[in-house]
């Protein structure tokens, strides 16, 4: 087993998950099996009860984890299959330590962060060595962090206790480029650097992120003062297109022969041909396509990380670019509908909380009238079903009991035992779980399958006892619901050119080399209707 662990300079958000997951992408293209995994310096035990706003998407797992957004970068670029066993939080690690604690575990020790909490997160390294060649572990935080000194600590003891070879260092830091001077500056690398050293970690690649080209005097100088050979100064140029340039851009900076010499790994062929053709498609696309993105958090891109890719990558395998419009649904519910007309398509995405429902509604309302295709996302399916209840049966407060407590008709409501929930800290339907696709169906069409796995990720449930009411007239289809039938999976209208929405989340299944089949007959079904409004005009 090899450990690569990925640290942070001088900012926040300077792409230490996308750096790992894209070298993970550059390790397997060479046949290696690799693994991922972050480390999170924040005592919430895990970031399902945070803000979207402050925290992004809250990416979910297989197993039914929620986690750090950076999870779905590894899962994206790589074939790693991630559970809760690939995210750790100070919180858990406390949790951990502080109940051993009371059971007596320590025995009369007093416990300390060195060594008991270090402990606990070197178990945690030990725990994920097995079934891959090379092990990344990216720490989540800025170097210099009170925070995340204990994580620092963990790895820098992890290194000393393995032999040479086995572990490296990869920090990466922001070389910013101030614009009165005209010149990138290398101090803010070498301070940062330095404050590594001071806990006794030396870094042995360095990636630096910059908006223009390294020229040589720079890497030189990174190399002298940050004590690292000239060619382990990588520069991580922002890319043009696409964030899946950046595994091409490293490679042609070396960094993964380098990290193979440097651990003791033969250097092998490397494949990058799946990588070459899907950014060839993004940055030369045959067409274009414009697709309404209608949800409460528009402004910050972070909230729907997931949902943005998958759509991305429905557009690759559409050999199309993708025009995202963000709708505040907030405004579209003040405003009005005006804001879709000139859209191919409307997706509406995951949600909690009242803001902005009745603007959703008035989306879906819009799509099924227009025959405009829709899709809708958890959330999504949810406002589709009190839409058509509303306007189709004319059951006029149709509602989710999330959003109207009282309505006589909860067409969306709790299930027995989630009104038992106290606690809303990991309690929602997580996790993948499998749906029966319903023969003759659209959906059913789409994935050319008859059982399907999905990953959930909510409270409430479509109401069956509105269930023969709404498929009453025979457009309202359930093509999807759980394999004994009991919860709804899925919904479709028939008379409509594409508008299927579901309770899952599709979007965390969905990579740029597998594009999910949902958001490719999405993308291809706006493309086909846009093209049949435009002859017709
Ligand atoms: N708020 C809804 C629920 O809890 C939908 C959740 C979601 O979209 N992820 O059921």
């Amino acid at each position: 087993m090899k450990y690569i662990f990925v640290t942070g300079g001088v900012i926040s958000s300077v792409g230490k998950g996308l750096t790992s997951a894209a070298i993970g992408a550059l390790l397997e293209s060479r046949g290696l099996t690799v693994t991922l995994q972050k480390f999170d310096p924040y005592l919430n035990v895990d970031p399902g009860t945070m803000n979207p706003l402050q925290h992004g998407e809250v990416y979910v797992l297989k197993d039914g984890g929620e986690t750090d957004l950076d999870l779905g970068h590894y899962e994206r670029f790589t074939n790693t299959n991630l559970t809760k066993m690939n995210s750790l939080t100070s919180g858990q690690v406390y949790t951990t330590v502080l109940e051993k604690e009371r059971q007596g575990v320590y025995a009369g020790q007093t416990v300390q962060v060195i060594p008991h909490i270090t402990d606990e997160i070197k178990h945690r390294i030990e725990a994920n060595s097995h079934d891959c060649d090379v092990l990344i572990t990216e720490i989540g935080g800025t170097t210099g962090d009170i925070e995340g000194l204990p994580f620092m600590e963990a790895i820098r003891e992890f290194a000393l206790e393995r032999p040479l070879g086995d572990v490296i260092f990869i920090h990466v830091t922001l070389v910013p480029f101030i614009k009165a001077s005209g010149e990138l500056k290398t101090k803010p690398t070498q301070q940062s650097v330095a404050k590594l050293r001071e806990i006794g970690i030396i870094p042995n690649i360095i990636v630096c992120r910059c908006e223009y080209s390294l020229n040589k005097e720079l890497r030189k100088k990174i190399s002298l003062f940050c004590n690292v050979p000239y060619e382990a100064v990588i520069e991580e140029k922002d890319v043009e297109h696409s964030i899946y340039e950046l595994p091409l851009v490293l490679q042609r900076e070396g960094v993964d022969k380098l990290i193979c010499k440097l651990l003791h790994i033969d250097d092998r062929e490397s494949d990058m041909s799946p990588w070459q053709n899907a950014v060839r498609s993004i940055v030369a696309p045959h067409s274009s396509v414009r697709i309404g993105l209608v949800g409460k958090y528009v402004g910050l891109n972070d909230a729907y990380k997931s949902v943005l890719e998958a759509l991305y990558h429905g557009c690759i395998a559409n050999d199309a670019r993708l025009e995202l419009v963000k709708i505040d649904s907030a405004t579209l519910e003040v405003n009005g509908v005006g804001c879709l007309e000139k859209l191919d398509a409307i997706l509406v995405p995951g949600g909690f909380g009242s803001r902005g429902i009745e603007g959703k509604i008035l989306a879906a309302q819009y799509a099924r009238e227009q025959l405009i295709p829709y899709l809708g996302l958890c959330l999504g399916m949810q406002i589709a079903t009190i839409e058509y209840a509303r306007h189709v049966l004319g059951l006029e407060d149709a509602h989710s009991t999330e959003f109207n407590p009282e309505t006589t008709h909860p067409v969306i409501a709790l299930l027995d035992e989630q009104q038992k929930v106290t606690k809303l800290g990991g309690t929602m339907r997580l996790g993948a779980q499998e749906c029966k696709l319903k023969k003759g169906t659209k959906a059913a069409d789409i994935y050319q399958k008859d059982f399907i796995q999905e990953r959930h990720r909510h409270r409430y449930e479509f109401n069956n006892e509105y269930r023969e009411l709404l498929e009453k007239d025979g457009n309202f289809v359930v093509s999807g619901t759980t394999p004994n039938g009991s919860l709804v999976e899925v919904i479709e209208l028939k008379n409509h050119p594409f508008f299927v929405a579901c309770q899952f989340h599709p979007e965390f299944q969905s990579k740029p080399l597998h594009p999910h089949p949902l958001f490719k007959a999405f993308v291809a079904a706006a493309i086909t209707e846009r093209n049949k409004r435009v002859s017709q005009m």
